[in-house]
């Protein structure tokens, strides 16, 4: 496994990309808008120079990681020379069904073809190609640099040997392993998704102030974030899509709340907007 191939280079993205190249990877990430990649390319260096800032890297490490990456809109090039696959396009089922027929058509027969999705079948996405024993649920978590677990979803029909190599590749970039079996949400957002919802209800009905809330959940539960400040992180947007899939799949108690919809509207999407239950316009950005 020399060559991964990042799908989408939005919050996620570019924090598997920098994680894979500085883990000794040749990286290609891909986007169709050229300024989220203009944007990847920036806080990627930035990350970089943390990194040999913190005595994470020496400058040499940092400057081959930075020369491992390359930046493309060239979907089916990018595809051709991939190992691996890491799909982290908009969680939408249409949008993931438009990635992985494209890798049908373009990628190699022996390339891993993995989903960062939050929530959804790999399943259903391996049933998007002829090789569903290829095909199999990445989970990293945000910000991926800091985070360390990957939540690893099998489908029904991926195979041992391409779980073999996920581990594989988690080992390589330093990361925790859980192989978990499939179901809607897995663990994590299944969880997180229910305790972001049900702050957003709390504020919508004057229990607190989103400062007030935040406190209370992580000096009161022991949480790192509060449940607003992580939603902000994730994407107010991104928390969306999960709440909608996941009351699609499981039912009445993840139905989003009123509040998260109308932020979104609002285009009040967290940190990326520079706006979102806080105000960012003056943060710098990583
Ligand atoms: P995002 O909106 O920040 O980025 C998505 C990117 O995909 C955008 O840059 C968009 O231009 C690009 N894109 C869309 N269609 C494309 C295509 N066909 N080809 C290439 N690029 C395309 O989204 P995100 O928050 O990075 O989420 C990506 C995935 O990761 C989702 O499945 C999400 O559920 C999952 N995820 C998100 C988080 C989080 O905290 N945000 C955490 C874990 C997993």
């Amino acid at each position: 496994m020399e060559n991964i191939t990042v799908i989408g280079a939005g919050v996620m993205g570019r924090g598997i990309a920098y994680v894979c190249a500085a883990g000794g990877y040749q990286v290609q990430l891909v986007d169709i808008h050229s300024d989220q990649l203009e944007q990847a390319a920036d806080e990627i260096n930035k990350l970089f120079e943390k990194s040999v800032m913190y005595n994470k890297l020496t400058i040499d490490r940092m400057q081959k990681a930075i020369a491992a990456i390359q930046f493309s809109m060239d979907l089916e090039q990018a595809m051709q020379s991939a190992d691996m696959i890491i799909e982290a396009v908009t969680e939408k089922l249409e949008m993931k069904r438009s990635v992985f027929e494209a890798a049908e058509r373009h990628a190699s027969e022996h390339t891993v073809l993995a989903t960062n999705t939050s929530t959804m079948s790999p399943t259903e996405i391996g049933s998007f190609t002829s090789r569903p024993d290829k095909v199999i649920a990445m989970h990293f978590f945000n910000p991926v640099h800091k985070m360390r677990l990957i939540e690893v979803i099998r489908g029904l029909e991926t195979s041992d040997e391409t779980v073999e190599k996920v581990q594989q590749v988690g080992a390589q970039i330093g990361k925790e392993i859980v192989v978990v079996n499939e179901f809607p949400g897995f663990v994590t957002s299944r969880i997180s998704a229910l305790v972001g919802n049900e702050a957003f209800f709390m504020l919508q009905e004057g229990v607190g102030t989103p400062e007030e809330i935040d406190k209370a959940i992580k000096l009161g539960l022991n949480y790192p974030m509060g449940p607003f400040e992580l939603a902000d992180l994730v994407g107010l947007d991104a928390r969306l899509n999960n709440l909608k899939y996941l009351h699609e799949k499981l039912g009445e108690k993840y139905r989003p709340a009123p509040l998260l919809e109308k932020y979104v509207k609002a285009g009040r999407l967290g940190r990326k907007s520079g706006r979102g239950v806080y105000d960012y316009s003056s943060d710098p950005k990583v």
